[in-house]
């Protein structure tokens, strides 16, 4: 039978739970153990697909398509176990579901309360997050609760956890607190108190905290450990400090060496070999010995909240490390790019334009895609990024003039792009879906197979299939496909179900690494092997740089 360990927060957000519950799991699954995380969050939107990136950051896609919480980025680059729909849920999950069975009469009359009918349905849920009592039980489910203990929308999350240890019985769950012990300049003391107040605030609700994670901005000594020990009623060795680093791959070993494993198996009562986090120390080492840099321009919208890229950081990282290369990105607002202004692409060694959604700064995005291009510039366009690409192809070598997406302008009078609705129109064949009714999960998400056509450079990559996951409404335009295709640009990969545009390129006599693609690879990389594709980028990238070096020198 699975059992439990329940991550809350306290004081403030942002501390880094998702990372601390992410590698008590890495330290688990390296005992011998097969683990699982579950994200609970207490807002009421069904999911974060409709949220803007400003709020909420990057929106995470699994496998099945789920729009989820940017935690499960963080689950799937520290464990093995792959996340599904069910890993994430909402509290407008909980009410959508307890709604629906009142409506269908199965509560049999009785008046729907939120104990125990909401609560009971959170419960449901984290077991199923778990594949509690099925073939597919994990032995730990680690479940993070989103917020804040104190706010009044998590209550009904932590009343219903704390009614799960009772129904579960003793050894089968475990709690783990993280708290902030802030450093005050002016007094030159780390400050226990906050840490003592929520501590106490969770007991108030029922919870008694097993271990406490102290986030400082450096190690706590013993003595404050031991007065957060004293008023928290944790034993000393279940306060945990877990304290600033540069690389979140050092953070694993850190909460292992004070223990926390230990006191979770024990508290648990799971027997299990020694942790063997060696690959996590290879990790590091090769994060901090670095043989070469490369600058990357990543040209987009939200540049200012990098959060709203997350996976995409992490993925050039990745390919970075597998590359021995530090990669430094270097976010460039595309509403600041003109043709004036493009030419400061120049001093990187590629230029990158992520997904996004919506016309601001999109002729910046078409610009960088047109420098790239011309100036021989590896250059990666994901989603968007590959659908800027063409319309930039489109208008400036295939000759259809302001070609565009009707995303950006309804009436262009060549839509390159379009909602696959658009151009089956033109047929009569079926009718236009009224798009704007419910935008909630009306986009392709999740994994699909593309079959990749031989000799490309994603061939190289790829191989004969690309299975990669998607999120997003619009397409390259079948009936362009030939126009396109007739004046360069390489159609390298079509989905195998519907024929839709997958990937794009040029050949590599014309241009050394030039590549768009319809779908998100970056939520499939792993520190451990990065992302076939990024690895191809990063490399090309240091090739780009290796030879204006050489130039240079010539000259
Ligand atoms: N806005 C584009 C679309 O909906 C691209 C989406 C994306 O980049 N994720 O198709």
């Amino acid at each position: 039978m699975t059992q439990f360990v329940i991550v809350t927060g306290g004081v403030v957000s942002s501390l880094g739970k998702g990372i601390a519950s992410a590698s008590l799991a890495a330290i688990l699954e390296s005992r011998g153990l097969s683990v699982t995380l579950i994200k609970l969050d207490p807002y009421i939107n069904v999911d974060p697909g409709t949220m803007s990136p400003f709020q909420h950051g990057e929106v995470f896609v699994t496998e099945d398509g789920a729009e989820t919480d940017l935690d499960l980025g963080h689950y799937e680059r520290f464990i093995t176990t792959r996340m599904k729909r069910a890993n994430n849920f909402t509290t407008g999950q909980i009410y959508q579901s307890v709604l629906e069975k009142e409506r269908r009469g199965d509560y049999l009359g009785k008046t729907v309360q939120v104990i125990p009918h909401i609560t009971n349905e959170i419960q449901e849920f984290i077991k199923r997050g778990a594949g509690y009592g099925t073939p597919e039980a994990v032995d730990v489910a680690i479940v993070e609760i989103g917020g804040t203990v104190g706010d009044i929308e998590s209550l009904p999350f932590l009343e219903a956890v704390r009614q799960m240890s009772l129904k579960l019985g003793p050894h089968q769950m475990a709690f783990v607190h993280l708290s902030y012990v802030p450093w005050i300049a002016a007094a030159g003391e780390l400050k226990t108190k906050p840490t003592q107040h929520t501590a106490q605030k969770l007991r108030e609700i029922g919870i008694q905290a097993d271990c406490l994670l102290c986030r400082a901005d450096r190690p706590i000594p013993a003595e404050e450990k031991e007065k957060i020990s004293l008023f928290s009623n944790v034993p000393e060795w279940g306060v945990i400090s877990m304290w600033d680093v540069d690389t979140i791959y050092k953070v694993p070993r850190m909460l292992h060496e004070q223990g926390l494993d230990r006191l979770i198996c024990e508290k648990l009562h799971i027997n299990t070999p020694p942790a063997d986090l060696s690959r996590w120390d290879a990790l590091v080492h090769e994060v901090e010995h670095p043989k070469q840099e490369v600058s990357i321009a990543m040209v987009g919208k939200y540049v200012d909240l990098s959060d709203s890229y997350k996976s995409l950081n992490e993925a050039l990282r990745h390919a970075g490390m597998k590359n021995h290369a530090r990669v430094n990105i270097h976010y460039i607002d595309s509403e600041t790019i003109t043709a004036d202004t493009v030419s400061q692409l120049t001093k990187f060694d590629g230029v990158l334009v992520p997904g996004g959604f919506g016309k601001r700064g999109i002729e910046g995005k078409i610009a960088a895609a047109r420098f790239a291009r011309e100036k021989k510039l590896p250059y990666l366009g994901i989603c968007l990024g590959m659908q800027v690409a063409t319309i930039e192809y489109a208008r400036h070598v295939a000759g259809l003039e302001h070609a565009n997406s009707t995303e950006f302008e309804p009436d262009t009078p060549f839509p390159v792009i379009a909602l696959i609705d658009e151009w089956k129109d033109a047929d009569g064949t079926i009718q236009t879906r009224n798009a704007q009714s419910d935008l909630g999960g009306t986009m392709r998400l999740g994994a699909q197979s593309s079959d990749v056509s031989q000799g490309t450079l994603a061939h190289k990559i790829y191989g004969d299939v690309v299975s990669e996951r998607h999120r997003h409404r619009y397409e390259a335009n079948v009936r362009y496909l030939d126009t396109l295709r007739k004046a360069g640009l390489v159609i390298s990969a079509l989905t195998q179900r519907e024929h839709l545009t997958e990937i794009v390129e040029l050949p590599q006599s014309v241009h050394p690494w030039f590549m768009g693609v319809q779908f998100h690879p970056e939520f499939k990389s792993t520190p451990w092997d990065g992302h076939p594709l990024f690895n191809a980028y990063i490399k090309a990238t240091l090739d780009h740089q290796s030879q204006r070096t050489n130039l240079k020198a010539v000259a």
